[in-house]
C-alpha cells in the first residue's frame, strides 16, 4: 500500500525529479504472505575469528530451507540478506573485520534485504576492551541502517552467552519479510529455556491471547495476526465500538470481551473472564491507548489523567490482577509503547510520560516473569498509517512519513509481525526488550 507520494517518487518523472532534488526515495516494502519461504534468496553468513554464532546460525538458516553461503561467489549476484557474526571482536583493533568483511559484499545487499549483526551484550563481557568493542557495533549497525537502500534493514542482536540455542525465532524473524518496517535496533537475547514450536507457521496452536483496542488499526491487525499464528484471540475494546469489534472478532474466529480498561473493576473482569472460560491467557497485548494532546501549559488535568490512565495504569492494574495465576507459565506480556516515549513529542507530554512508562514497567517487570518462562516486551511505533496518523495535518504528517530510513509510514501489519515475535514460543529469552518498529525514524534513539 504505497502513499501517493511514493507512487509519484516511482513512476518515470517522480524518480528523475527525486534524484535531482535529493528528495526521499521510500521504496516498495516487501511483506510476509502465508506460504513465504523464510527467505527468498542466498543469505550470506561470515564471521570475525572465533565467534560462536556462525555455525549456530548457519544450522538455524539451512534447517529452515535458506539457502546458506559462506564465501560470496564471484559475479554480482545480490543477496537476500547477510549475517555477521561479531562476537570473537574482543577489543577494538579486530573491529576491523567488520570492514573487512562488509566493505566488498554490502553493495550486493538486495532489494528489502536484511542485515543481521550478532555481538555478545557488553554487561557479559570479559573485559573492559571486549566491551568496547561489542559496544561499538551499535555505532556499525545504526550508521549501516541510514545508508542501506531499497527497503534494506540492518539490526544488531546481542547474544548473551548460554543464550545460543535460542536464536531461531529472532533470526528467522529479522531475517525475513515479516520485520519490513523494523530497522535500526539492537535486541537482547538472553538465556531461558526455549521451547521452539512444533510448527513454525502455527507457533501459538492451542494458546489464548487477549487484545486490547482490537476492534481497529493497529489493535485489530495483532488479533489478525495472533489468528493466523493459530492463537484463540479475546478482542477487546470499549462498547462505543462494539460493533467493529465484533467484525473483527468474527474475522479472526475469535471472541469480544467489551469493557473500558479504566474501570474500576476492568481488571478482576478480564481475570475472571480468562480463569472461568479458557482456564487462562498464555498472550496479553496491551494495545489500547488514546491522544488527548496539547502543550503542557494549556492541558487541563482531564486530558493527562485520561492519557495516564488507559495508556499506563489500566496495563499495571491488568498485569497485577493476570500474574496472580491467571497468566500461564510461558506467558507474554507484550506493551505498545511509541518513539514519544523514547524522544519525546510536542504537545504530547501526557502521552509521552505514558508511553515512557510502559517501557518502565516493561524494564522492571521483565526478570522476575523470566522466573517461570514467561516474558514481557514493548514495541514502540513509529508513523504507522492508520485512522490516527490520518487526520494529523498534512506537513507534520509528511515529516513523520518521510524523516526515517525508509522514508515512509509503516502499516498495522508491521507492529503485529513484531508482536507476533515476542509471543512466539522460540522467544523466551526475548525479555524486557524495546523494539521501535519505525523504519529508524530520525526521532529518538
Ligand atoms: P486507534 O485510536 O485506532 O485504536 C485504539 C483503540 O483503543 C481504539 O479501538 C479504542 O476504542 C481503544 N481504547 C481506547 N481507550 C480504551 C479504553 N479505555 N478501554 C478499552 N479500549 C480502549 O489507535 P492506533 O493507531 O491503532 O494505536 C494503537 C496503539 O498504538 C495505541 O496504544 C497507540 O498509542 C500506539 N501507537 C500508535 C502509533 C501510530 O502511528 N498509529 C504510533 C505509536 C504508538
Amino acid at each position: 500500500m504505497a502513499d501517493r507520494y511514493q507512487r509519484f517518487s516511482t513512476s518515470p518523472l517522480g524518480r528523475t525529479l527525486v534524484r535531482k532534488l535529493g528528495l526521499p526515495s521510500p521504496a516498495p516494502l516487501r511483506r510476509h504472505r502465508p506460504g513465504d519461504p523464510v527467505v527468498a534468496g542466498q543469505v550470506l553468513v561470515g564471521s570475525a575469528e572465533d565467534g560462536r554464532l556462525a555455525k549456530i546460525a548457519t544450522a538455524i538458516l539451512t534447517g529452515a530451507g535458506v539457502e546458506v553461503l559462506t564465501t560470496p561467489p564471484e559475479g554480482d549476484a545480490r543477496f537476500a540478506a547477510i549475517v555477521f557474526d561479531a562476537t570473537g571482536i574482543t577489543d577494538s583493533a579486530k573491529l576491523q573485520d567488520l570492514h573487512r568483511f562488509f566493505q566488498p559484499v554490502i553493495r550486493r545487499l538486495g532489494p528489502c534485504g536484511r542485515v543481521i549483526v550478532l555481538g555478545t551484550p557488553p554487561s557479559d563481557c570479559a573485559d573492559t576492551k571486549e566491551a568496547t568493542a561489542q559496544r561499538a557495533l551499535e555505532g556499525f549497525t545504526r550508521s549501516l541502517g541510514k545508508e542501506v537502500k531499497r527497503g534494506a534493514t540492518v539490526q544488531l542482536v546481542y547474544v548473551a552467552p548460554g543464550a545460543e540455542d535460542g536464536i531461531a525465532s529472532t533470526l528467522r524473524f529479522f531475517v525475513s519479510d515479516r520485520s519490513a518496517f523494523v530497522s535500526g535496533q539492537v535486541v537482547h537475547v538472553g538465556a531461558a529455556e526455549v521451547s521452539e514450536p512444533e510448527d513454525w507457521e502455527r507457533p501459538l496452536a492451542g494458546k489464548t491471547a487477549l487484545v486490547t483496542g482490537a476492534s481497529r488499526g493497529i489493535g485489530a491487525a495483532i488479533a489478525e495476526l495472533l489468528a493466523r499464528d493459530g492463537a484463540s484471540v479475546v478482542c477487546l475494546d470499549v462498547p462505543a465500538q462494539g460493533d467493529e469489534l465484533a467484525e473483527v472478532a468474527n474475522r479472526v474466529g475469535g471472541s469480544t470481551l467489551q469493557l473500558d480498561i479504566t474501570a474500576l473493576d476492568a481488571p478482576a473482569r478480564i481475570a475472571e473472564h480468562f480463569a472461568q472460560r479458557h482456564g487462562g491467557v498464555d498472550v496479553v497485548v496491551h494495545n489500547a491507548g488514546v491522544l488527548r494532546d496539547k502543550t503542557l501549559g494549556k492541558m487541563d488535568e482531564q486530558r493527562w489523567d485520561s492519557v495516564i490512565a488507559v495508556n499506563l495504569s489500566a496495563q499495571e492494574r491488568i498485569n497485577d490482577a493476570l500474574l496472580g495465576g491467571v497468566l500461564r507459565p510461558g506467558g507474554r506480556i507484550i506493551g505498545v509503547s511509541s518513539i514519544a516515549g523514547i524522544a519525546g513529542n510536542f504537545g504530547q507530554t501526557n502521552y509521552a510520560t505514558s508511553k515512557a512508562g510502559v517501557i518502565g514497567m516493561v524494564q522492571s517487570l521483565a526478570p522476575s516473569l523470566a522466573r517461570n518462562g514467561s516474558t514481557i516486551n514493548a514495541v514502540a511505533p513509529g508513523f504507522i498509517e492508520t485512522k490516527m496518523t490520518a487526520s494529523i495535518p498534512l506537513f507534520t504528517r509528511e515529516m513523520g512519513r518521510r524523516l526515517s530510513s525508509l522514508a515512509q509510514g509503516g502499516l498495522p501489519v508491521d507492529v503485529a509481525e513484531t508482536i507476533a515475535w515476542y509471543a512466539n514460543p522460540g522467544s523466551a529469552g526475548v525479555n524486557g526488550n524495546v523494539v521501535r518498529v519505525c523504519g529508524q525514524s530520525l526521532l529518538g534513539a
